[in-house]
């Protein structure tokens, strides 16, 4: 059989974004429940935010020309103003007492703070010469009047829901959670706390991608372990095409004779089986069963892992309307030797630590084999290693931090 060449990381990923559109549904949802979801529309501020003038500290409001130059300058204290309560025109000659977040007297041009005072019965020395405008917030300085503060596709962060709500937003309208449907394939897989036969191991993979796809706040619709078996396959197949907007499995898309996600695709859609030219995760599987999305994540758990991290995220963002952004990578000092050059792009499992130099380093875990789960769970991102490419400690590598991946 005549093999396809291998497609790179990038190509693949180019084929899956154009073969799939953004949802268009929408639903107004509470401000407060909006964590982790993607706007649908542009949010605009209500209001001037701040709205009124007001004193960033805890002082005393004053006006420049009433000091005379000799320190400490003393002024009656003519008001109090808390926050919360606007307070008189500031009379000349005088100070109000003032609070952080209360409104700037109309005639004030400066708040000193308390720390550069000393109260003096009804009268409070200044011991320090105010500058015009010290420790004032300005109406304005963060948000005007309808305003875009959040443009659509933002995937919205609590600095963001703080940000809508600022603006007097109590609702807003969102993309609707996406509906992930997930299998698992393999007479071998069992769930832990049953009991293993010879031969058999457990189902890992169902939590690292329940874990990952509850992260990016989907709605799952797991099917579980679904055996060897075309017929089967095919059933729960289109059942989960029904039932969800894109459909994910694991395992049994090599080309072995018990793998039968190719032929049960094929049978209900159309499937594209990808030899792609990275380490871990060379079989990929992307298609359609009937009009719904579908990836086949190869079996094995690093494999699983990664390939979700670089393939299946940006898919669910560009099926959520979320604006595509460039993956998240920096250079670190390698901390580790390569030396064997690779065919295929390597994705390390690594963390930084900062070495005696002081300079931000990449260590490798020790085993980097693909059924080797516990590197990515003591993993803090990936190494990038193109193909081709041998490294020397303390050559520069791209390190993609998980953190970086998930919301
Ligand atoms: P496959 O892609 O089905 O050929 O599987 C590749 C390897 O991954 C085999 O060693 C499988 O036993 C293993 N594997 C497949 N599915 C799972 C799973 N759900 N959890 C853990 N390991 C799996
Ligand atoms: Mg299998």
């Amino acid at each position: 059989m005549k093999k396809e060449p291998m497609l790179s990381v990038e190509e693949a990923l180019d084929k899956m974004l154009k073969a799939v559109a953004p949802m268009i549904r929408t639903e107004k949802v509470m401000t407060l429940q909006a964590l982790d979801r993607v706007l649908a529309d542009d949010v605009l501020s209500f209001i001037t935010v701040p709205s009124f003038d007001n004193s960033a500290m805890d002082g005393y409001a004053v006006r420049l020309a009433d000091f005379t130059g000799d320190m400490p300058q003393r002024l009656p204290v003519s008001q109090r103003i808390a926050a919360g309560r606007p307070g008189e025109p500031l009379q000349a000659g005088t100070a109000a007492r003032i609070f952080t977040g209360a409104p700037i007297p109309a005639g004030a041009d400066a708040v000193v703070m308390q720390e550069d005072c000393s109260a003096e019965g009804d009268a409070v020395l200044v011991n320090k010469m105010p500058k015009a405008g010290s420790h004032i917030r300005r109406a304005g300085e963060d948000m005007r009047a309808g305003e875009v503060v959040l443009t659509a596709g933002t995937r919205l962060t609590p600095a963001h829901m703080g940000v809508a709500a600022a603006g007097g937003q109590a609702k807003i309208v969102v993309r609707p959670r996406l509906r992930v449907a997930v299998f698992y394939t393999g007479d071998e897989i069992v769930m832990p706390g049953e009991s293993l036969k010879p031969g058999q191991i457990y189902n890992s993979n169902r939590f690292s991608l329940t874990g990952l796809l509850q992260r990016y706040g989907v709605e799952l619709v797991d099917y579980g372990i679904v055996p060897d078996k075309l017929e089967t396959t095919r059933a729960v197949l289109e059942r989960a095409a029904d039932s969800a907007d894109l459909v994910i499995t694991s395992g049994g898309v090599s080309v072995g004779e018990e793998d039968h996600v190719r032929a049960a695709v094929e049978s209900l859609g159309q499937l594209d089986l990808w030899r792609i030219a990275m380490k871990p995760g060379k079989p990929l599987a992307f298609g359609r069963v009937g009009q719904t999305p579908f990836v086949g994540l190869p079996g094995n758990p690093v494999s699983t892992y990664v390939t979700f991290l670089l393939f299946v995220l940006p898919l669910l963002r560009k099926l959520q309307g979320e604006t595509a952004k460039a993956q998240i990578a920096y250079p670190v000092a390698a901390g580790f030797d390569w030396p064997v050059a690779g065919k295929r792009r390597e994705y390390l499992r690594a963390r930084l630590e900062v070495s005696t130099s002081g300079e931000l380093t990449a260590v490798i875990f020790p085993n980097q084999g693909s059924g080797v789960l516990t590197s990515a769970a003591w993993a803090e991102g990936l190494i990038d290693i193109p193909v081709d490419q041998t490294i020397k400690a303390g050559d520069k590598v791209s390190f993609m931090p998980f953190s970086g991946m998930h919301p």
